[in-house]
This record gives structure tokens, sequence and C-alpha cells, in this order.
């Protein structure tokens, strides 16, 4: 197979006339499919509807605190749910606070606390002329609304295989208007990449200008690994952060969403003392307290750690073809003709695809045409500016394998006919 780089003009313009006639060939087949969110599959909801026996009207609902958990009380979540979330990220579940039912409203409530009241004493964002967020890119479209919501300026920050620059953030972070950066540390939304040891030490070493500066390391898919015997480790962010005395520069976030139910899950943040001393004055004006009874449900069902790793491998068994599905596809059909480049990613819901510069938009448009939904083009970019037009999220979870193996295709071929097009164009 040659590379398209390598193909004579006429041999594209033949390969362009193939494609063509193939495309419409898959239009007139009327396909509705779609490979645009991360949600998890009917399959995989279903290996968690026990929990919902492990709950009825015989049920003693007391914690082991002795709270009875029909009534109003207590703020930052139950005992033992603090020891379920803290065994996820491997933190003390002292430094927990167990939120209600999305990582996501945790994390857009930290922007709004800091916007309007400020973190720790420090000025409300709100007064201040320029705040400024470092954007790690491509990542997640929710984080960067968020911010974007509060008028809140976006900095792109670039990624390698071992997370964020971390050139670009220490430099960054010198402006003190520049006050958070968004990090999925672990298989992150959208490339799968996990940072290395060194880029956690040199987060949890920061000296940044803000004193107000906080790190939003949002570890969504910290159990979600793919494979039982290729499961990635990264340092625990608080643990090193304790080296520098920077402890106050972290809020950790993680959920139950992709574990159990999205949306009927439980969701945690870990924090320094200080820092959840700060939140929980603030909270209690919000909430009397979360839906103890799910936080229970939790507890009851997964019992500790081992029992949510047990039934991730369960997960695992259900999406792992899904994924293994798109890699073989791509490894056959796109890089032997040069027009592509993604990583094999061993956790978290994502495949990032990087097509030809100028040509994402184009093959999102295409496969819409086709009766395949992407995610939408710049999505995983703030502003939805993708620089190159170039990245495109694959969520491989929610379609069933047949039907994603079907909009796969159609994909690779969309892809092959824009970069044949893209390239005669030049
Ligand atoms: N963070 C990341 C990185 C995500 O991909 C998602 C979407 N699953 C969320 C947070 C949202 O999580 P939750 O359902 O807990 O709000």
């Amino acid at each position: 197979m040659k590379k398209y780089q390598e193909m004579t003009r006429e041999e594209l313009l033949a390969e362009q006339q193939s494609l063509q006639a193939e495309f419409d060939k898959i239009k007139a087949k009327g396909l509705s499919l779609d490979m645009s969110r991360g949600k998890p599959g009917t399959e995989q909801l279903e290996l968690a509807m026990p929990m919902l026996d492990v709950v009825n009207s015989k049920t003693v609902l007391k914690s082991e605190n002795g709270t009875d958990l029909r009534n109003y009380g207590i703020l930052d979540g139950i005992p033992e749910a603090k020891r379920l979330i803290a065994s996820m990220i491997d933190v003390d579940p002292e430094m927990i606070l167990v939120y209600g039912n999305s990582s996501l409203n945790s994390m857009y409530d930290q922007v709004a606390r800091a916007y309007y009241e400020g973190i720790c004493g420090h000025t409300p964002w709100c007064k201040l002329e320029k705040v400024k967020f470092l954007c790690p890119v491509p990542g997640y479209d929710r984080h960067f609304a968020i911010t974007e919501h509060f008028g809140i300026e976006m900095i792109n920050i670039d990624m390698n295989d071992d997370g964020p620059l971390m050139d670009q953030v220490e430099e960054a972070v010198k402006d003190p208007s520049v006050k958070g950066i968004w990090c999925v540390p672990k298989y992150s939304n959208p490339e799968g990449v996990v940072y290395s040891d060194e880029t956690v030490r040199r987060f949890a070493a920061l000296k940044p200008a803000a004193e107000d500066f906080r790190i939003f390391w949002d570890n969504a898919y910290v159990v979600h690994h793919l494979y039982e015997d290729e499961q990635a480790e990264i340092l625990n962010i608080f643990d090193e952060a304790k080296k520098y005395g920077n402890e106050d520069m972290i809020f950790e976030f993680c959920s139950t969403s992709k574990v159990s139910f999205p949306g009927s899950g439980i969701a945690g943040v870990a924090a320094s003392k200080k820092n959840l001393e700060d939140i929980k004055s603030q909270l209690t004006y919000q909430t009397i307290g979360f839906d103890k009874i799910n936080q229970y449900r939790h507890v009851a069902f997964f019992k500790d750690r081992a029992g949510i790793d047990a039934h991730m491998m369960k997960q695992a068994a259900i999406i792992r073809p899904k994924f293994e599905m798109l890699n073989d596809l791509l490894s056959e059909e796109i890089a032997p003709r040069g027009i592509g480049n993604w990583k094999k990613p061993l956790g978290g819901y994502f495949i990032s695809f990087e097509a030809l510069q100028g040509c994402a938009k184009e093959i999102i448009a295409k496969c819409k045409e086709a009766g395949v939904t992407m995610t939408g083009a710049g999505s995983p970019f703030p502003y939805k500016k993708d620089p190159k037009d170039s990245v495109i999220r694959i969520a491989p979870t929610y379609p069933s394998l047949e039907e994603l193996t079907e909009a796969a295709k159609v994909f690779v071929t969309v892809v092959r006919l824009v970069s044949c097009e893209k390239m005669l164009a030049q």
C-alpha cells in the first residue's frame, strides 16, 4: 500500500474517484450511527443493576457513625463513602468531600466559588481585570466550556506522550493572572495520555505567581483500565506536592459516573485541610447535604477498591473489543497511507485521531452526510478552535460492536477521501 504523499497526481485522482463512488454507495444506505459522546453502552450499565437491589424498604439505612441516612445531615459525606472515594484516588479519607452526582458539577462549583467569593480569602476572580486558565490540548470540551462561561481567558498548552509540556506550564504560571490549569492525568480525554512521573513531579513543584493558582486534577479515568495486565499508574500528586509544601495548590476530582451510572453516581473532591474548610464554609449555603442513600448504595455494592477494580474489569471486557477493532482498522487502512495518527490507549473512553492538517472539519461534515455523527470539529480545544483543524475525538463505547464497526468503516473511507481531495487541491 502506498502513502498518499508518494502517489502521483494520476494515482491520487484514481483513488479519489473510487472513494467517491464508495462514499456515494454508503450515503445511499441512509445510516444513522453515532461515535460522538463518551457514554457507557447499555451492556456496561447492566453490570451495575444489582446495585439497585442493595437498598429496599427493609434496609436499615444507617451510616457506620449512626447517622440516619434518610434524614438531613452530613455536608461532606458519610465516612464509608469517603473511604470508597479515597481508595479510588489513593488519598487519606480525611481529604475527601463526597459531592453530589457529578464531578463536573463540583468543578463548575469550584470555579464559581473562586469567581464570586475567592479562594481562601483571596480576591474573587470576578473583581480582577483578567483571569487566565491553562488548557492542555486536546482536552475535555466541558472543562473549557466552564472557563469560557466565566469569561476566563484560556491559553493552550501542548501535550506530548508524557502529558502537558511542562516548560510551557512553568513559563505561563509566572503570570499572576494565570489562576489554574485543567488536567486529566490518567487516560486523558481525548488522547488517553498518562502523565509521566516527571510531569506529576513538576506539577507538584510549580511555583506560580498567583497564590490562589490551583491545579484542577480531574482524575475521571483513574480506574478505567482496558487491560488487566497493562495498567497505567501515575504518581500521587498530593504526596509529591507535600514535599514542596504545595498541598494547597491542588483540587483533585473524581466520580463513579462511568463506574456505576452516569448521572446517578457519586463524586468526590480531594483537597488539603485548608482548602476543604474553605469549600465547606461556602458549600454550607448551597446545600444541607448530598444524597447519602446513594452514597450508601455505592458502598454496599462495591464495598472497597477491590470491588471497584473487579467491576471495571467486567466493563473492560465489554469495551476492549471496540477499542481494538478501531485500532486494528486504523492500523490497516490509515497508517500505511500516511494520512493520520493516533495513540493506542490503555484506558479511558476515547481515541483521538489526528488527521492531515486542515481536514478535520471536512471529515466530520462528510461523516455526518453519510449518517455517522462524530464529536464536533474543534471540540477538544478552547473556544472550539483547533489551530491545525486536525483533531477528531472518537468515542467507541456507546454503539454496539456491530454498529461501531460499520461506523468506523465509514470514517476510514471518509478520511481517505478527504485526505485525497486535500492533497489534490495543493
Ligand atoms: N471529567 C472528564 C475528563 C470526563 O471525560 C467526564 C465525562 N465523563 C467528566 C469529568 C464528567 O464526569 P461526571 O459525570 O462525574 O460529571
